[in-house]
């Protein structure tokens, strides 16, 4: 199981990662100080490192440049405000693997954490998921339902591929707002029903089960 290291000094951002990793299958520890964030990045047990620019302490910025004077290669993905992204790219002077501007979608996240840890790995990448006869490529951002094709928005692509990802089981409304639409929803929005219209007039609606009172499913094989 691959070990991520989060280093945020938010704790609403730090629990709300460690939750949706460790659900995807990740062990996460968190810290919000950089002078522990260099300790734990350079102990050798962690394989990925998901680093926020203000953190107690020494920031984002000195907590990477230590951890690659150090020698360290470990994939780093930075946190960054995106009034501020264009700061944050230029600060890191090559040090860092990839960034992403806050706020993020979790599912966009994962999906980068999921390909700096494959690329580390060099394991036979994945390229396609397939489940109850719906086939999404993770390449090409297209679906494959029952031997069609089917075109997918980005939002409508991210919802099938969490269903996908949990076929079987059911994704209440809150779960699939914080995974597809990220952590600054609105619990009353109706957005998620309206997505899961839109899927399934283009996946055929036996595909998703309505549970009623508790959400929505993938139908399994
Ligand atoms: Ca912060």
């Amino acid at each position: 199981m691959s070990q991520i290291l989060i280093a945020e000094d938010e704790l609403r951002i730090a629990a709300f990662l460690t939750k949706g990793l460790r659900a995807a299958g990740y062990a996460p520890i968190a810290t919000a100080d950089g002078a522990e964030a260099i300790d734990l990045a350079l102990s050798g047990d962690v394989d990925l490192l998901i680093l926020d620019i203000g953190l107690h302490g020494p920031d984002g910025f000195a907590v990477l440049r230590a951890i690659r004077q150090a020698g360290s290669t470990l994939p780093v993905i930075i946190l960054t405000a995106r009034t501020s992204v264009q700061d944050t790219v230029a600060g890191l002077d090559g040090g860092a693997d990839d960034y992403m501007a806050k706020p993020f979608r979790f599912e966009e996240l994962l999906a980068r954490v999921r390909l700096r840890l494959r690329s580390e790995t060099t394991s036979a990448d994945a390229t396609t998921i397939t489940a109850g006869g719906v086939t999404l490529d993770l390449r090409t951002r297209q679906g494959v339902v029952d031997g069609r094709h089917v075109d997918l928005s980005a939002r409508e692509f991210t919802l099938a591929e969490t269903l996908v990802r949990n076929a079987g089981q059911v994704l209440s409304r809150e779960q699939l707002l914080s995974r597809v639409w990220g952590y600054d929803f609105d619990p009353g929005s109706n957005v998620v029903d309206v997505y899961i219209r839109y899927l399934r007039n283009k996946l055929g609606p036996e595909h998703i089960i309505t549970v009623r009172g508790m959400g929505y499913r993938l139908a399994a094989d």
